[in-house]
This record gives C-alpha cells, sequence and structure tokens, in this order.
C-alpha cells in the first residue's frame, strides 16, 4: 500500500493504467533508476565458493549442483528465489545465481539432464491452445518480420523446429513454403502437432533419433522459447551447428536477463517460469554461440507484441518513449537472436536493418 502511494507520487496517476509490463519502459527516469538498482544489487550481494554454496541448499532428486557453463567459473553469487503456484502440493520454488565472472544467471541447483523429462511428462501440451495459441503465433510473426527477409520464402529450404510443442510454428512454417520439421519431448504434443499439421512432420525425442532429422542440411533451425529450459546448452548447440546446412541460419526467442523487468522485479520476474533452467542476455548468448561454432548474430529489440502489432493502448508519446527506453537498456524483456553459421551466412542476410557482430570462439 505504501508502495503504491509512494509510485503515485513519484509518477501521478498517468501511469496507473499502464500494463505493469510496460510501466517500467514509460515512467520518467525509471530506466536509469533501475539500472542503478541493479548495479548496486550485484556489487553488494555476497559471492562463495561452490562447496559454501552447496551447503546452503538442499538437492531435489532430480537436481544436481552447476558451476557456470558458459564461462566455468565455480563460485556462486545467490541473487534470486522466485515461487509460484499454490502454496503446498502444486507450488514451486527455485534458486537463481549468477556467476560472478560472465554475469550468467542460472538456477542452482539445477535439473539433471536424464531426468529433464519428469518436468513435461503430462500434461503441458494443454494450455497451448485457444486464445494462448493465436498470441504465440502473432509473436512467431512479429519475429520473423523483425528479421525480414530471412523468414519470407520457405521455398525449397529445410527447417527443424526444435522443441515444436503442438506445432504453432510449424503451421506458420509450412504455409510460407518450408520444408519443415519437428521434435519434441512430449508424446501429448507430437500427436497433436502432427493432426494440425499437413505437409510438416513432428518427431517424439532428439534429433540423432530420427533419421530424416540426423541427416542435417538445415537452412533454418528454430528454438521459440526452448533455451531457457536446455540442462547441457553448449551440447546441444554444438549439434545445432552441425545440423546446419553452409549458409543456415539459427533463430531464438528467449527471456532476457538484462531486461529492465528483471531489474525491477527480481524474483517476481514474469521470466521466471517453472521449468526455466537458464537466463541469457545479450552477453552470454553471444558466448554460447561463439563456444559452438557459429559466425556472427544479429539481436532484434522486442518492444512488446501489442506495440509491434499496432494495438497497444499507450498514447503515442508514451509508445515512443517505450521504444526509447527497450534500445537504451537491453532490447526488451524477451530477447530475439538470429545466429549465423558461418561466412556464407552472413553475406547472404546481412545488409538489412539491424548489424550484424562477428563472433570469435
Ligand atoms: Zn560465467
Amino acid at each position: 500500500m505504501a508502495h503504491r502511494l509512494l509510485g503515485k507520487l513519484a509518477y501521478g496517476s498517468r501511469y496507473d493504467r499502464v500494463p505493469w509490463g510496460q510501466r517500467v519502459y514509460v515512467r520518467p527516469g525509471e530506466r536509469r533508476i533501475r539500472e542503478a538498482q541493479w548495479a548496486w544489487l550485484t556489487r553488494r550481494a555476497p559471492i562463495m565458493t561452490l562447496a559454501d554454496y552447496e551447503r546452503l541448499r538442499s538437492l531435489g532428486e532430480i537436481e544436481e549442483f552447476l558451476s557456470c557453463m558458459m564461462c566455468g567459473e565455480s563460485r556462486q553469487q545467490p541473487l534470486f528465489e522466485p515461487t509460484g503456484g499454490a502454496e503446498g502440493r502444486k507450488g514451486w520454488r527455485y534458486h537463481v545465481v549468477r556467476c560472478p565472472s560472465c554475469g550468467f544467471l542460472y538456477r542452482n541447483p539445477n535439473v539433471r539432464p536424464e531426468r529433464l523429462g519428469d518436468l513435461y511428462a503430462t500434461g503441458y501440451s494443454n494450455f497451448l491452445t485457444g486464445k494462448y495459441a493465436a498470441n504465440r503465433q502473432r509473436r512467431y510473426d512479429l519475429t520473423m518480420k523483425a528479421f525480414s527477409p530471412v523468414f519470407d520464402e520457405g521455398k525449397e529450404r529445410r527447417l527443424l523446429d526444435f522443441g515444436s510443442g503442438v506445432g504453432l510454428f510449424l503451421e506458420l512454417a509450412e504455409q510460407r513454403g518450408f520444408d519443415a520439421f519437428g521434435v519434441d519431448l512430449s508424446p501429448e504434443s507430437v500427436a497433436q502437432a502432427n493432426e494440425r499439421l499437413s505437409r510438416a512432420r513432428t518427431y517424439y525425442g532428439a534429433p540423432e533419433d530420427v533419421p530424416e532429422i540426423a541427416a542435417g542440411g538445415f537452412d533454418v533451425i528454430t528454438l521459440w522459447s526452448v533455451l531457457a529450459h536446455l540442462p547441457r546448452p553448449l551440447e546441444d548447440f554444438a549439434r545445432f551447428r552441425s545440423l546446419l546446412a553452409p549458409g543456415g541460419v539459427l533463430l531464438i526467442l528467449t527471456v532476457n536477463a538484462h531486461s529492465l523487468l528483471l531489474k525491477a522485479y527480481g524474483s517476481k520476474w514474469s521470466g521466471f517460469t517453472k521449468n526455466h533452467l537458464m537466463f541469457y542476455s545479450s552477453e552470454t548468448v553471444r558466448t554460447l554461440l561463439g563456444r559452438s561454432g557459429f559466425a556472427g548474430v544479429a539481436f532484434a529489440p522486442h518492444y512488446g507484441d501489442t506495440v509491434e502489432a499496432g494495438t497497444t493502448k499507450l498514447d503515442a508519446d508514451l509508445t515512443a518513449r517505450l521504444r526509447r527506453n527497450v534500445e537504451l537498456s537491453d532490447g526488451g524483456n524477451m530477447m530475439r537472436v538470429l545466429a549465423f553459421a558461418d561466412e556464407e551466412a552472413i553475406g547472404r542476410w546481412s545488409g538489412g536493418p539491424l548489424p550484424v557482430h562477428r563472433l570469435h570462439a
């Protein structure tokens, strides 16, 4: 209550009706305050050895302790403790640490890869339908548009959607003419997807389990809200790189660990969802891509789906302020990344409005 009153005194009531996900980007001066708050938090939070950290936490049956997968640093800086669901049987809680060397954010303890299936065994496909499905497909379209012309024309191009769920993206891909395949860990979702699709096909399991996919030669690989779920990202990305044809690209949509919303809301950030394991920023995703043999990367700022679709209720001046603050912070609450397999890919697709950054292993 006191918090709300302070907010009102500081910002006035003009911002009361702005959805909370947009508020931090439109209130005057808030970006600088949140950045300072973040700098203070990361300077002040204690850093400890992995052995000391392990003594603080209990380890669940499907869990393991990790060092930083991006740089190998074992020291831990505990920062957040997200919780969700109802207290009791259905509730969840985990711990998020920051790597004091490279800034990578990850859940620790994390989930053992061989027990990952436990998270997706039942009920995961149910909420991926209805209005949620329509919003998802709008998000895919807006992301492809942000990287235009890379996804405009799919004819004679092979596409793999990794973590294809109920096939919402594959449906758009086959409409654009792509020769599209998917893989997923939920058998229910795969069955639903194959009912939805006409030419595209999805399979249960890993890419190497399906001969047609293991053969590689993909022009495009897509990871829609999948990256944060991967317990062994370096191994997975080395495999993605080898599945790409010369000139191939990989698209990533994931939550942005440098988001102003994370800096403002901490443990209550929308990116800390039940099954997320690791949280990337534009810096740590570059490390991941460089170490997996990719040659370049481009980022498309995310202004929010309603702003980009033109359906936002914000005034024009607030919309302009939101866009500016997204660009000045770190690209919005979601991160949209296009990775280029090699120089051929950079040569083919650079020259658009988004700058391409070269990566070094
Ligand atoms: Zn690190």
